[in-house]
């Protein structure tokens, strides 16, 4: 019988609800049971990919095309398992389920209702993650307690327990448990009010987790318990760590999969935790500074690039290397051309994105870059550009550009596919999900890779423009990876360069704490050599710049 933890989160969003779900998840999986987790999340868009990066950070895609919440790159990042679009589940497509049914005449003129079709499917979606080979589904509910939004999703993890038996499910409750200054204390007042609130809508958490910024220490955490009838072995205490992959060592130690296992009856031997602590040796031993800038448009809400980010990160763990980011607005780059900002960069990130806002300055970025021999990884939109940019300046094709920035441009050296342009529903003609790709051996990303046929996930409309490859061939510029039919430009590269590389998939999609993406180590193994070989010179005017 699959086990199903449900994790609820109260007092104040961003608490980390995601990071616990998935920490708790691999302490799951390294006592050997086999994990899956899922968000629902109570917004009506049907699923994240139309939301503003701006406002709800990246959209993370799935193998299979999913356009999902970014909770769900924690989570693979953590368990290190591939999950699928089945992993997000939002109010709008439980709604368009439901009415879709409605619509087909299911519900037998019966009146359709919020209790009990709306909450059916979502308990039909939660029990569809229960496999035979599943052990334990944890499914983090998106929101606060108390939220409207919430009330289906809390009325239908209730009833689920019922369904499923007491000992097949439990509730793990994140709360905050604010420091407040003028007193010198944390207060346990708004996790007691939070979980009044669980109970009212009628379930007893049978876990606290109270994030906090320092340590709460024993005796508020008994208050707590005493104050929510939970036992004083189920509150554990997650304050602030300094990195996020202390996470699981520390929910450990204070126990929380322990206590989980006993009120599942699961019957599993402690976790081997030797790989996660391997990691957070690595990360301690992560110093060897390293200034990469990220070209970005949304560079405001640094989630908008949570998994470029955390892949750079993975890449510096792995070579030891101390990432810094320089967030740089896009549209701020042609000033900056000859500023020491960019001059202090061991390697530029040129990442995906949409829109017109901020192209120029990446492919500003693209050319600094390429002149400079600075280490250079373009993603997506980043290949696009550094295309724009190869093009325009050393082929000279005037005006090159993407037809989605310049439909008018002389030269769409990135375009849509014929196939795709008559589709009118934008939706549809969006690449997405996994795509294999065909390396040219001996090439650069051949020897990153370490392999000739690869899989990346994909998430644009535009491609490199086929009747503009026989004037990029034979140049410095190489087109060193094609989709299979050799239609389609997944990769290129540039000779007589330290590294300027880039991809038209999203490969940080698929980068593990463990298991850093290739095209980010191969990136970061240029990074620092260029930081380590930064010049005399340069070295003066940091100096001076700092002083
Ligand atoms: N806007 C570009 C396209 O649709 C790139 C998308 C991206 O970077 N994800 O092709």
């Amino acid at each position: 019988m699959t086990k199903h933890i449900f994790v609820t989160g109260g007092v104040a969003s961003s608490l980390g609800k995601g990071l616990t779900a998935a920490s708790l998840g691999r302490l799951l999986k390294q006592r050997g049971l086999r994990v899956v987790i899922q968000k629902l999340d109570p917004y009506i868009n049907v699923d994240p990919g139309t939301l503003n990066p701006f406002e709800h950070g990246e959209v993370f895609v799935t193998d299979d095309g999913g356009e999902t919440d970014l909770d769900l790159g924690h989570y693979e990042r953590f368990i290190d398992e591939n999950l699928t679009r089945d992993s997000n589940a939002t109010t709008g497509s439980i709604y368009s389920t439901v009415l879709a049914a409605e619509r087909r005449g299911d519900y037998l003129g019966r009146t359709v209702q919020v209790i009990p079709h709306i909450t059916d499917e979502i308990k039909r979606r939660i029990s569809a993650l229960a496999s035979d080979d599943i052990d334990v589904v944890i499914t983090e509910v998106g929101g606060t307690v108390g939220d409207i939004e919430i009330l289906p999703f809390l009325e239908a993890i209730r009833q689920f327990r019922l369904d499923v038996g007491r000992d097949n499910v439990c509730y793990v409750h994140v709360t905050l448990v604010p420091y407040i200054a003028p007193s010198g204390e944390h207060k346990t007042k708004p996790t007691q009010h939070s979980v009044i609130e669980l109970r009212s809508r009628g379930i007893q958490p049978d876990a606290i987790v109270c994030r906090s910024d320092e340590p709460i220490g024993d005796n508020l955490a008994r208050k707590i318990a005493n104050l929510s009838s939970v036992p004083a072995e189920a509150v554990v205490n997650a304050p602030d760590a300094s990195s996020l992959y202390e996470i699981p060592l520390v929910i450990h130690e204070e126990g929380l999969d322990d206590v989980i296992c006993d009120l599942l009856r699961i019957d599993a031997g402690p976790p081997d935790l030797t790989e996660w602590i391997e990691l957070n040796r690595k990360v301690e031993a992560a110093t060897s500074p390293v200034r990469v800038g990220l070209i970005g448009k949304y560079v405001s809400l640094v989630d908008a690039y949570l998994s470029v980010v955390e892949s750079l990160k993975h890449a510096g763990i792995q070579l030891g290397a101390d990432v810094e980011i320089d967030w740089i607005q896009a549209e701020d780059v042609e000033g900056l051309l000859t500023e020491d900002r960019l001059r202090k960069l061991d390697g530029i990130v040129i990442p995906g994105g949409f829109g017109e806002r901020g192209v120029e300055g990446k492919i500003a970025a693209a050319g600094y870059a390429r002149e400079n021999d600075v280490p250079c990884l373009g993603l997506c939109l980043g290949l696009q550009c550094m295309t724009i940019e190869y093009g325009r300046n050393v082929l000279g094709l005037d005006r090159a550009h993407s037809s989605e920035f310049e439909p008018s441009t002389p030269h769409p050296v990135i375009d849509l596919m014929d196939s795709q342009r008559d589709v009118t529903d934008l939706g549809g003609t969006m690449r997405l999900g996994a795509y294999v790709a065909q390396l040219q051996p001996g090439s650069q990303v051949a020897k990153m890779y370490g392999e000739e046929v690869v899989s990346e996930r994909h998430r644009h409309r535009y491609e490199f423009n086929p009747r503009y490859r026989s004037q990029y061939a034979g140049t410095d510029f190489v087109c060193s990876g094609e989709s299979p039919d050799g239609r389609l430009v997944e990769f290129i590269e540039l000779k007589n360069h330290p590294f300027w590389v880039a991809t038209q998939a999203h490969p940080e999609f698929k980068s593990r704490p463990t298991r850093p993406a290739p095209l980010f180590l191969g990136f970061m193994e240029a990074a620092l050599q260029r930081a380590e070989g930064r010049n005399p010179q340069l070295l003066a005017v940091d100096a001076t710049i700092d002083a």
